[in-house]
Formats: structure tokens, sequence, C-alpha cells
């Protein structure tokens, strides 16, 4: 069933990479998901796995130990993996947006520092910007890093929603500092803190209280983090550079959204293939409902809306590969993405009929998974002002 979500111009090594991955999502992540999820379970052995088969460090250089890929190669195995289940996408999503960061702005000394051990998932990424009173609006950062007498920065606040934010060893935290700018966004520094992996008290002055209930995108943690007097030395700040923390996060979200679009592709992708099958499988008025037109139609938009979305992942992957500016391209993307990605789903549920309600059954999992991709790395709403402020500014009369 590979019909669909296909990608032409790959290269021998692209193509080897992610059918590689799509075996191993078939063979141990398929077989497994709904049970773990069920359990909320942290799919250890799947992540084990993954480290060995160097998912960790795709996207790292080959001088610190990665395997060096592009964009795209990343962003096609995040599809296949989150066919499988999202949440295991999830443990690398964070991780590769942390590496990414370091590779683009941080200092020599930081690139030795981390990026060996994250190539190999000794050290594992996780990334915080939110807060409670804010999501949205990253500008309005209230964490405080106050500078030291003696050198550092004491930070103190509240961080919200960090995925991986326990399983993690390396946080990048967006931290506002007093740089004297007028403009709040150039007082925020992006810190890469380092802390063993775990919950409670983990350093002294940084809390990693336990994991949030969620609605779906279960089995991975997702935390929130107290800092309470915590110290970051200067060697801490990304790219020895304070104040421009808020473009250097950015510049991550930018990729992540690529993340979540390919995410949302493989989500839908893993829909339409049950919903193909059990309208062959499910009879009704003595012919299988597939036979029935309205059925055969909501597979025939679901199968389009599929493709589409791929489409617009990959082409938002290579503009980021070739150098381009790909705000536009990412925000279009992860909006039409993670919108169609509810559709299908929804399309995929009702084919199910009753038995779409049941927990035996994998579509009520990516029913709960699905709204996630509109939320994160920014709803649909801060994608629709992305693209609608650039493209007024580029066609300005
Ligand atoms: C499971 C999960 C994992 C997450 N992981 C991370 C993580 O690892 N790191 C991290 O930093 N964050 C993470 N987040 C947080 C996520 O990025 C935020 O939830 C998201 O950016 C939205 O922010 P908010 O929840 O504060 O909503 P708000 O910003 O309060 O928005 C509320 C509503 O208002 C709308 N809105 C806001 N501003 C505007 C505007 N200007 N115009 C029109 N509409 C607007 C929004 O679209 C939304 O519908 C995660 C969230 C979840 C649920």
């Amino acid at each position: 069933m590979t019909r669909l979500a296909q990608t032409v111009g790959l290269t021998d090594v692209q193509r080897e990479i992610v059918s590689t991955v799509r075996d191993f999502v078939d063979r141990e992540i398929i077989p497994n998901a709904q049970e773990l999820e069920h359990s909320d379970t942290y799919p250890q052995q799947i992540v084990d796995a993954m480290r060995e088969m160097g998912l960790f460090g795709l996207m790292i250089d080959e001088e610190y130990g990665g395997l060096g890929e592009s964009l795209l190669t990343y962003a096609l195995c995040v599809e296949e993996l989150a066919r499988g289940w999202m949440s295991v996408s999830g443990v690398i999503n964070t991780h590769f947006i942390v590496a990414y960061m370091i590779r683009q702005h941080g200092t020599d000394e930081q690139k030795q520092r981390f990026l060996p051990r994250m190539a190999t998932g000794e050290i594992r990424g996780a990334f915080s910007m939110s807060e409670p009173e804010l999501g949205s609006d990253v500008a309005a950062i209230r964490t405080r890093g106050v500078r030291r007498p003696e050198g550092g920065y004491a930070i103190t606040g509240q961080k919200m929603w960090l995925t991986n934010g326990g399983s993690s060893s390396l946080i990048a935290a967006l931290v506002k500092t007093d740089e004297g700018a007028d403009k709040p966004h150039r007082n925020l520094t992006a810190f890469l803190i380092e802390k063993p992996p775990g919950f409670g008290e983990v350093a002294a002055g940084l809390t990693i209280p336990g994991k949030l209930d969620k609605l779906g995108y279960k089995g991975i943690d997702t935390t929130e983090l107290i800092f309470d007097g915590y110290v970051a030395s200067d060697d801490d700040v990304l790219g020895n550079a304070p104040g421009r923390g808020f473009a250097q996060m950015m510049d991550g979200v930018e990729v992540g959204r690529v993340n979540v679009s390919a995410r949302a592709c493989g989500v839908a992708l893993r829909a339409f293939e049950l919903a193909v099958r059990y309208a062959q499988q499910r009879s009704t008025f003595g012919k299988p409902i597939a036979d029935h037109q309205a059925i055969a139609f909501q597979l025939a938009e679901m199968a389009t809306k599929v493709e589409a979305a791929h489409l617009m992942m990959v082409n938002a992957a290579r503009l980021k590969d070739s150098g381009e500016r790909n705000d536009v391209a990412a925000g279009m993307a992860k909006y039409l993405a993670s919108e169609y990605c509810i559709e299908v789903t929804q399309q995929s549920f009702r084919i199910h009929g009753g038995y779409g309600y049941s927990k035996e059954y994998e579509i009520e999992r990516l029913m709960r998974d699905a709204p996630f991709l509109l939320i994160g790395e920014g709803t649909s709403e801060i994608q629709k002002t992305i693209i609608s402020k650039n493209l007024l500014h580029e066609y300005r009369l």
C-alpha cells in the first residue's frame, strides 16, 4: 500500500533510509502502538532501536558523528514514524530542533560539547519557549535570567509544555534577560541547559514536576519546568549571543513546522490506509461499503488530501535544503497538513462506523493525536498570520 505519499527525485541513500524506517515502523511500532499508548508507557525499546539506527543523528553533520542528511530525509522519516505512532516521532522532534539550532547558531565549543553526544542519542534535546500564560505570544516570556556579579545568570520562572521534558538531558530554553533593548524580543536569550533525565529537582534550582496528562500523544512525557535561581554559565548562552534568542528559536521553529507537517502527513496516511482496508472488508446492504459511492468518494477525497499535504511538506523541506527562506512554505505546509489531518482522520472514523469508537481500532488513537498538530509549532491562526503578513508585504501596492 504505497501508492500515496511517494516522493520523486530522491537519491538512492534517501530511498534506502526511508524504506528502512518504513520496515521498522511496520515491524516494531504499529503492532505495539495501541498497547503502549493506552498504558501511557514510554516506548523505551523502540527508542533504543532508533538510537541504533542512527536516527538521533540523522541531520547532524558527519564531522560530529551524525549522518549529515537533509531536512527532506529527516521529514520523510518523521512521516513514516508518525504513520506508526505520532508519539515516537515526538521523541526525536525536539531533539532535532535543538541539534539544528546548535548547528546553525552555536559556538564551536558548544558544537563540540553537544553534537557528538546528540548524534548518538546519549544526550537528548528538549525545547522550551511556552509558559503557563503564553504560547503564541513568545515575546511576552516572563522567566527571567539575571546576570550575577560573579558571572553567569540566575534563572527564575515557570515553563510549560516541554515535550520530552523528563526524558531529555539538554533543554534549549528561551528566557528574558535585560539587554536594554526597547523591543521585547531583543531581550530574550536562549540557554542550553544540561540536566540529568528524570523528575523532581534534577539539578539545583531546576525541577521537572511530573508528566502532564493529555488527550492523546501518550507514552511520551510532556512536562512543566520550574527554575528557582538556577545558575547558568555564560558558556550556556546559545552562540554566546545574549538577546538573540528569539531569532534563534524562531529559526528552530521554522524547521519544526516542516517536521509537524510531516507528522500530520504520516497520521493522515495511516488513517487513509485503515479506511481503505476497512471499506473493503465491511459489507452493508449486500456489498462492501467501498462499493457505495458515498464511501468511495470519501476515500477519493482523503487520498487527495494526503497527497496534497505530502507535496507541500516536501516542497517546504526542499526549499529549506536549498538555502532559501521557507517561512511561508513551512507555514502553508504546516497549516494545510494539520487541517487535512483532522479531516482525514474524521472521515476514516466515520467509515469505521461504531468500531471507530472502539479502543480496539487504531483510528480512535489517530483521532486523539491529530488535534495536537493544530497547536504544536504554532496554531493554525499563527500560521495564517505569518503567511498573510509575508504575502501582503510581497504583494504590496
Ligand atoms: C502536547 C503539547 C506539547 C507541546 N510541546 C511544546 C514544547 O516542546 N515546547 C514548547 O515551547 N511548547 C510546547 N507546546 C506549547 C505549544 O507550542 C502552545 O500550546 C502553542 O504555541 C499555543 O499556545 P497557547 O497554548 O498558549 O495558546 P494561546 O497562545 O493562548 O492561544 C489561544 C488561542 O488564541 C489564538 N490566538 C492567539 N494569538 C492570536 C492572534 N494574534 N491572532 C489570532 N488568534 C490568536 C490561538 O490560535 C489559539 O486558538 C506544546 C503544547 C502541547 C499541547
